[in-house]
């Protein structure tokens, strides 16, 4: 047996057991991690070694994110064509910084760039790129604003840094997603000194609260409230333009809603490991004004080209990487149009069906089921944290909490293509099962 061998009896392995075992591993498999090699040895081991360890001992602690029946985060699976395709990209171990390292990587990158920004209604002169999340993508979007909105002051802020330049104000929602924080915060343009505008029952900004702007500034919208899955109105595009302000869109799920009406942002931010079911770590960046995004991303160096295309190492944080976008090159062919609506939205369905099984016993759902997002409490925050706890141990289905409008919730987020109607009523048959008894 080759390696390629190997690799194909564990892997048929562990696709095997997804419809059995535990969606959690169990306390022992985890435990059992610590038998692994504890130092480093010092000769290598031989690769069916290696292997076996992994089948036998790390595999039984993975979660199975991949079953159809992890609800937890906002989390897809991986479609069969991104794995194979990841796989075969993996054994040519490509680098898509440049296109003279890799011209098929970069052709089929620019190809599902286009086919997606196409998908999403996005102006298809604007310059995407891949990266390696949804964080990374605000962070990328935001920098391309830093930018615009400084050049357009006339300060270079990539050549001078924000010491001496003017500021300018970021507005963001009350219930924005921590990643634009972060990202604020890494581009100098600080986490509190944001202004933060008031959101609705939904966690929508509101746009009656929304201030008049006098000077041009960064507005980030976000589409797909992390618990909600609500989306911020589009009327504020137009609103925020009134100032010459740049809008950015955080669409990390949200945006792939039959909903999402953005195409009058400047940037937006998207994953691909989230809804499009694309194997991690895969993030995606569009800019309006390929100018502003390649301003704020741009390096030289003697052996590349001036004047050729705008590489996508000048499009992204990341130099040498992955060659992600054949993963997703490879899901959107598979899906086609509509087969890539119809995932969408069955996961939209299966989100309204447990929602209307879960009231009818009497389970509170907290939010407008509007998306692929359900937030199910019951009357004490208690009962609801041992409901979770009861159904998190058995393991037929796993999914995670929240607190929303001041009480705890369990988040249910169907965002896997592989969720089928089966794996909906076992999940429900479990989560009414350890409802408490009346
Ligand atoms: C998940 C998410 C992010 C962060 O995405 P990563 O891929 O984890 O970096 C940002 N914004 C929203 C709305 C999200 O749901």
């Amino acid at each position: 047996m080759d390696s390629f061998d190997h690799l194909a009896t564990a892997a048929r392995a562990y696709q095997a057991q997804l419809p059995s075992r535990r969606v959690f591993p169990s306390p022992e498999a985890i435990a059992a991690l610590s038998t692994l090699p504890a130092s480093l040895p010092e000769t290598g081991l031989p690769l069916e070694h290696i292997l076996a360890l992994l089948a036998n001992t790390v595999a039984p602690a993975t979660v199975l994110t991949t079953s159809g029946r992890y609800f937890g985060f906002v989390t897809g699976g991986s479609l069969p064509a991104a794995l194979a395709a990841n796989q075969l990209a993996a054994v040519w171990d490509q680098n898509a910084a440049l296109r003279i390292m890799s011209p098929a990587a970069v052709e089929l990158e620019s190809v599902a760039l286009r086919w997606i920004a196409d998908f999403l209604h996005l102006p298809p002169t604007s310059l995407g790129a891949f990266v390696s999340g949804a964080t990374m993508a605000n962070f990328t979007a935001m920098a391309a604003a830093r930018h615009a909105l400084l050049a357009a002051q006339g300060h270079d802020v990539e050549s001078l840094g924000l010491f001496a330049a003017p500021p300018f104000p970021v507005l963001v929602g009350e219930q924005a997603h921590v990643s634009v924080f972060k990202a604020l915060a890494m581009l100098g343009l600080g986490r509190d000194r944001v202004i933060r505008v008031p959101s609705d029952s939904q966690g929508r900004m509101r746009p009656d609260a929304f201030p008049s702007l006098s000077q041009p500034a960064l507005v980030c919208l976000q589409a797909g409230n992390v618990n909600t899955g609500a989306l911020d109105s589009p009327e504020l595009i137009p609103l925020a333009k009134q100032s010459n302000s740049w809008v950015h869109v955080d669409g990390a799920f949200g945006l792939w809603s039959p909903n999402a009406n953005y195409a009058a942002a400047d940037s937006w931010a998207t994953d691909g490991h989230k809804w499009l079911n694309v194997p991690y770590d895969s993030g995606i960046v569009f800019v309006r004004d390929p100018q502003a995004l390649s301003g704020a991303m741009t390096l030289t160096a003697s052996y590349l080209d001036p004047g050729a295309e705008i590489e996508p190492m000048q499009r992204a944080p990341e130099s040498s990487r992955r060659a992600r976008g054949i993963d997703t090159w490879a899901a959107l062919l598979s899906l086609g149009r509509t087969g890539l609506s119809e995932m969408i939205e069955r996961c939209c369905r299966h989100a309204r069906h447990f929602a209307s099984v879960l009231a009818l016993h009497n389970v509170e759902i907290l939010n407008e089921v509007s998306l692929n997002q359900v937030l199910a409490a019951l009357p004490s925050d208690q009962q609801t944290l041992a409901w979770l706890q009861a159904v998190q141990a058995e393991g037929e289905c796993w999914l995670g909490s929240t607190i929303w409008s001041g009480r705890r919730a369990l988040r249910i987020s169907v965002s896997s293509w592989a969720t089928t109607d089966q794996d909906v009523e076992r999940s429900l048959a479990s989560l009414i099962r350890h409802l408490p008894a009346k």
